[in-house]
């Protein structure tokens, strides 16, 4: 009999395992998500100029290529719309949960089934477990002392509050990466005055972006191997030219060239230009694509804050010095907690083992899909799955064509456990790798736990990911 399947979160990686299993012809799944709609990031993030720096016909399912993207990276509302139609094309609203998130998964080594239970309190029971929850789902705030005696009104990026026009006001920008990048040129068309605050430079390349001409827009519509070809194009060009420069390869230096020229011909004054030029290497920390982004702290009525912030007061921003700069506004593009993955589910495997527990000193999953002690839990853009150079759809879905193979595997053999010694080797093969990566260098990033260990990113092209995941070995795991 085909096994149940419970999938939390219905974003790009959810659905995916969703239409996966409907192409399969099984139906004994559910999507349990906390929010009332499919997007998952796509519909969270919706501040002003949201969009993906992964070009559209690479950043959509392979299987699924809209015929009529309007431009050449695609924005928020575009992709929300994309997954709101495929959550419909594929039939998966009936077996949507929406509103309902998932507290705590409990495997009962005596069934070999796992217990999900939802915030409504109910409890169900699945065969099977598939996160589809992601790493960027989680708003981080920082910890700077004073924040709740703000007088004025603070929100975070991924939790825009649309009814607070910011039009005329003094705002403040926390943070410089991709997000922050996206949001200050639109926030400063608007404000009095803004305050942008950078802990730590990023590296920042241009976005050759742009709205699809008519005759490209009809070309793409009519011709599918134009589709196809675009795709191709794209993702050879991320594999074959962005990926060395992250592995110190043969494009290092021409992408850390075309970021210098890029800051230099966009901000002329050197005393920002110095503010502006990172001190580690390029790569990181997840480069920031953006061609608006420098240009807007050019403007005269937006200042690049670099003191280190103190406390925030009732009516502004103090940093080092003393110096309170006066906001009513102000955004956290603070980012997201990315290496406690999966929290706070509580999720609890064989012999009572807490994956909390399992993962005490970070994250880790064997192909990272799956882990050890964990019967029938899968992970979808789990542990050292992130890309910093390529599209997370294609990773996604390799893991979901991988996950479709194993339940193939415990459907005729019984509820199946990665083994530790496949864990192992994992272990080892992928700190090989990691280490002849830009993220070992010395900067704070997203990517590594508080110990500095590297939970986030998959070290090697994406193409050699899909290869390794093509089938699940059966004797990488134990059954029954
Ligand atoms: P992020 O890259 O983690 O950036 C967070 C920013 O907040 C950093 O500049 C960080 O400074 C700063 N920050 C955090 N705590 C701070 C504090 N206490 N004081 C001052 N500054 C502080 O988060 P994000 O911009 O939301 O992006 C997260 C990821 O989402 C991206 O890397 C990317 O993968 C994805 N994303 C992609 C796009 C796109 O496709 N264009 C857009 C948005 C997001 P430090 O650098 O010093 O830590």
């Amino acid at each position: 009999m085909a096994p149940t399947v419970a999938i939390i979160g219905a974003g790009f990686g959810g659905l995916c395992m969703g239409i996966g299993l409907r192409r399969a012809g099984m139906t004994g799944f559910t999507i349990f998500e906390r929010a009332g709609g499919v997007g998952g990031t796509w519909r969270d993030n919706t501040y002003p100029g949201a969009a993906c720096d992964v070009p559209s016909h690479l950043y959509s399912y392979s299987f699924e290529q809209r015929r009529d993207w309007s431009r050449r990276f695609p924005a928020q509302p575009e992709l929300l719309s994309y997954l709101e139609d495929c959550a419909d094309k594929y039939g998966l609203r009936r077996h949507l949960r929406l509103n309902t998130e998932v507290t705590a998964a409990e495997f009962d080594g005596r069934t070999g089934r796992w217990r999900v239970t939802t915030s409504d309190g109910e409890r169900r029971t699945f065969d099977v477990v598939i996160s589809g929850v992601g790493q960027l789902n989680r708003p981080r705030l920082p910890d700077i002392p004073g924040l709740a005696d703000f007088r004025g009104r603070s929100f975070h990026s991924a939790r825009w509050d649309h009814g607070h026009d910011l039009t005329g006001r003094r705002v403040a920008v926390i943070g410089n990466g991709s997000s922050a990048a996206q949001i200050i040129p639109r926030v400063a068309r608007l404000t009095k005055h803004l305050d942008v605050y950078q802990r730590t430079a990023s590296w920042v390349i241009p976005k050759a972006d742009g709205v699809y001409g008519e005759r490209r827009r009809l070309a793409f519509r009519y011709v599918p191997f134009l589709r196809a070809a675009e795709r191709e194009r794209v993702f050879r060009f991320l594999e074959g030219v962005i990926y060395p420069a992250l592995v110190d390869g043969w494009s290092r230096n021409l992408v850390l060239k075309r970021a210098r020229e890029h800051l230099g011909s966009q901000v002329p004054d050197p005393e920002l230009r110095a503010k502006l030029t990172p001190d580690y290497p390029i790569g990181c920390k997840r480069i920031v694509i953006d061609s608006d982004f420098y240009p807007a702290l050019t403007r005269p009525d937006v200042e690049l804050v670099t003191e280190p912030i103190t406390r925030i007061v009732p009516g502004g921003i103090e940093t080092a010095g003393g110096r309170v700069r006066e906001v009513d506004t102000i955004i956290f593009a603070t980012g997201f907690h990315t290496n406690d993955l999966l929290a706070p589910i509580e999720i609890t495997g064989r012999d009572g083992h807490p994956l909390r527990e399992a993962w005490r000193d970070g994250a880790e999953a064997y192909l990272g899909i799956a882990v050890p002690r964990f019967p029938n839990l899968f992970l979808l853009y789990g542990p050292n799955t992130n890309l910093g150079h390529n599209s997370i759809i294609y990773m996604i879905e390799s893991q979901v064509w991988y996950i479709m193979g194993c339940l193939r595997l415990l459907a005729s053999r019984g509820p199946m456990e990665v083994r530790q010694p496949a864990m192992e080797s994992w272990r080892r093969a992928l700190e090989a790798a990691l280490a002849r990566t830009a993220w070992q260098a010395s900067c704070h990033s997203w990517y590594k736990n508080e110990a500095g260990k590297i939970v986030n990113n998959w070290p090697r092209p994406a193409a050699a990911y899909r290869r390794i995941t093509r089938a699940p070995r059966p004797d990488a795991y134990r059954f029954g």
